[in-house]
C-alpha cells in the first residue's frame, strides 16, 4: 500500500474531526481523516440542538460534512482504524489496522467517548430510542412524560433538578445505594420525587419504548423515558499507549489551544471537554484546526528565515 503524507491527520470522523477537517482543508492543508465509524450517538436517530440540522440523522450530517470537505481538493477520508502511532512532532507515523502507513506533521485526536457495556437488565433494548443521557439533546422529545432518572450521589443532585424542567413527572431510582445525605433525599420530598433505592431487575419496554421500570422489591414504576449517565471510556486507547495526559474526570488533559502535553499533538470534542454535544465539538474541532494551522504556517514562515 502506498505511503501517505498529510500536514495534519484527523483520527475520528465525528463532528469534532470533521468541522477540524473542513477548516484545514480551506487553508490549504493536506489533512486525512481517518475513521472507523463507530460515533457514540450511532445508538440514536437524531441530532438535536444542531442549529441548521435540528433532528438530522447522524449518518445523514456526516454524509453532507464529508461531501462539503471533499469539495477540497487536499482532504482525504480513510476508513480504517489507527493502531499506532510513533515520531514527533513535524513527523509523526501512524500505521492502521488494514495495514495503511501515513506520515504527518501533526496530529488531531478527535476520538469521542465510547460508553462501556450497560449493565441493567432491558436498558440496551431502549437506549438510544426512548433512554438518554442528555436533556439538552432528548429532553424535548420526551418532555411532559413520566420519566425515570437512574443516577446517584453528586451526579444526581446535579441531574435531577436540571431534567425536572422537562417534566414534573419524575422518579429517581438510584438502583441503591443512594450515596445521598438526609437533607438531599429531603430536597426529592420537597419537589414531590419519588426516590426508590431498590436495584432495578428489569426495564420493560415495547419497539425500544419503556414501558415500566420494575424493582427487586417489587415496585413497579410505569415511564415513557429514562435518562441516565453510562460510564465512559476514550473513544480511543491510542492517546494513553503513546503517554497523553489526562485530567481527573478522565478526559485528555489539553491547554487553552487545544494541545495535549505531547508537542504536535491536539485534542478536540468529547475526547478532550465534559461539553458533550455535537455543536459544543464541532465548534472546537473549527477552533483547534485554525490553531494547528498556524502553527504550521508559522513553523514554516520560521524555517524560510533559518535557510
Ligand atoms: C444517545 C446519545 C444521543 C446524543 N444526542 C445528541 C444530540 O441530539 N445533539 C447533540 O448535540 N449531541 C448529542 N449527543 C452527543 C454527541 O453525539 C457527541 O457530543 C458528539 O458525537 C461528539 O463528537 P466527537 O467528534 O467528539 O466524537 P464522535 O462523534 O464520537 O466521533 C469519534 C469518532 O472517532 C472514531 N475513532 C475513535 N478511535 C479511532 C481510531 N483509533 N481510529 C479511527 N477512528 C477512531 C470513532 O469510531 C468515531 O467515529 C448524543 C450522544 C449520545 C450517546
Amino acid at each position: 500500500m502506498e505511503k501517505q503524507y498529510a500536514d495534519v491527520v484527523i483520527i475520528g470522523g465525528g463532528p469534532a474531526g470533521l468541522n477540524a477537517a473542513l477548516v484545514l482543508a480551506r487553508a490549504k492543508k493536506r489533512v486525512v481523516v481517518i475513521d472507523e465509524g463507530r460515533p457514540r450517538n450511532a445508538v440514536t436517530g437524531a441530532v438535536h440542538g444542531f442549529i441548521t440540522r435540528d433532528g438530522i440523522p447522524p449518518g445523514e450530517f456526516r454524509r453532507i460534512a464529508q461531501e462539503e470537505i471533499l469539495a477540497y481538493p487536499s482532504a482525504s477520508f480513510v476508513a480504517d482504524t489507527v493502531i499506532s502511532i510513533a515520531g514527533t512532532n513535524g513527523q509523526f507515523e501512524l500505521s492502521t489496522m488494514e495495514g495503511q502507513m501515513i506520515s504527518s506533521q501533526k496530529i488531531l485526536f478527535a476520538i469521542g467517548m465510547k460508553d462501556q457495556p450497560l449493565s441493567i437488565s432491558g436498558l440496551k433494548e431502549v437506549y438510544g430510542k426512548s433512554a438518554f443521557v442528555c436533556p439538552y439533546c432528548d429532553g424535548w422529545e420526551l418532555r411532559d412524560q413520566p420519566l425515570v432518572v437512574i443516577s446517584k450521589g453528586t451526579v444526581l443532585m446535579h441531574f435531577a433538578p436540571v431534567i425536572s424542567g422537562w417534566t414534573s413527572q419524575l422518579t429517581v431510582c438510584t438502583n441503591g445505594p443512594d450515596e445521598l445525605t438526609e437533607a438531599q433525599r429531603q430536597e426529592f420530598q420537597h419537589n414531590h420525587i419519588p426516590l426508590f433505592n431498590s436495584p432495578i431487575r428489569h426495564i420493560d419496554s415495547k419497539d425500544g419504548i419503556v414501558q415500566q421500570v420494575v424493582l427487586e422489591d417489587g415496585t413497579v414504576i410505569p415511564a415513557r423515558g429514562i435518562f441516565f449517565k453510562p460510564e465512559l471510556v476514550m473513544g480511543s486507547d491510542l492517546p494513553r499507549t503513546i503517554g497523553c495526559e489526562f485530567t481527573e474526570t478522565g478526559v485528555l488533559a489539553v491547554n487553552e489551544s487545544g494541545q495535549t502535553n505531547i508537542p504536535g499533538i491536539y485534542s478536540a470534542g468529547d475526547a478532550a471537554s465534559m461539553m458533550h454535544q455535537a455543536i459544543a465539538s464541532a465548534s472546537a474541532g473549527s477552533f483547534v484546526a485554525a490553531v494547528m494551522n498556524n502553527e504550521l504556517n508559522t513553523e514554516a514562515w520560521r524555517r524560510n528565515i533559518n535557510k
